[in-house]
């Protein structure tokens, strides 16, 4: 049977991001994946207008009910929406316990509307991390999570926070290639890609999600990691514009 992905993410309308971009990666990875949204939001290919948090009761519902029937093999937590939805989520996890976890902390959308506040940050930072398998800042929500400024110091404060992985990404930084790193217990271990110009809404969501899902298929963590980049890579690589902002990642460039 396919392993069973759990995508907890927002919905975007525009289909680059959240919960339909996480489906694409999730398919795409020869994977099952059931949903539970946290929020919808009213954004274009441009920037994120508006959040609108899903109440923690109906997460807690849908939890309860998925969870009776379907073994999930991992979950991938995206945009939370809300410190309200991220508290009951963190809860959810303690009472129904998933070997593998991916926290890809979406702090701010790449048009620039703030995704998250401090008690939200708070939340992910005290009872999501501890919980997590691999988490999947970039550098900037990396900073912004542990207060420090070197990618070493921030993947130090979050390991430290209890989650078994980080994996720092650079694709927004301003150097020619771009280095993502992964930091685990004493190891570290940079890869570098080539840039594509333009970057692509929903980069990050793709990139956790597919890494979600071939862990859950049974890859070690390293060669998950490095699979799940280069699958991000090819979708960036084959982006198209359907609307009049950023490019979305061509999920299934291989079909
Ligand atoms: N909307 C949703 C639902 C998301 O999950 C995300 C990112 O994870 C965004 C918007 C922002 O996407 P991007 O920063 O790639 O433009």
């Amino acid at each position: 049977m396919k392993p069973i992905v759990l995508a907890v993410s927002g919905h975007d309308p525009t289909g680059g991001a959240g919960i339909q971009a996480d489906i694409e990666a999730i398919l795409s990875q020869g994977c099952h994946p059931c949903t539970l949204v946290t929020c919808l939001t009213s954004q274009d290919t441009h920037d994120v207008r508006k959040l609108y948090p899903q109440p923690p009761e109906t997460l807690a519902a849908q939890w309860e009910v998925l969870w009776s029937d379907m073994p999930v093999q991992a979950v991938k937590i995206g945009l939370l929406g809300s410190a309200e939805i991220a508290t009951r989520l963190g809860a959810l996890l303690r009472q129904t316990p998933c070997e593998t976890v991916i926290l890809d902390p979406v702090l701010r959308a790449g048009g620039g509307t703030e995704l998250a506040d401090e008690r939200l940050i708070e939340v992910l930072c005290e009872e999501l991390l501890p919980l997590a398998t691999v988490v999947t800042p970039n550098l900037q929500e990396a900073r912004r999570l542990s207060g420090k400024e070197l990618p070493h110091q921030c993947a130090s404060w979050l390991l430290e926070r209890g989650c078994r992985a980080v994996l720092i990404t650079g694709g927004d930084e301003p150097t020619p290639l771009v280095y993502n790193t992964l930091y685990w217990k004493h190891h570290h271990k940079t890869f570098t890609w080539e840039k594509l110009p333009g970057g692509a809404h929903g980069s990050g969501c793709t990139l956790a999600a597919s890494l979600a899902a071939l862990l859950a298929r049974g890859l070690e963590l390293e060669e998950a990691v490095r699979k799940a980049q280069q699958y991000t890579w090819n979708a960036i690589k084959y982006a198209f514009r359907p609307g009049q902002g950023k490019k979305i990642p061509d999920r299934f460039f291989w079909s």
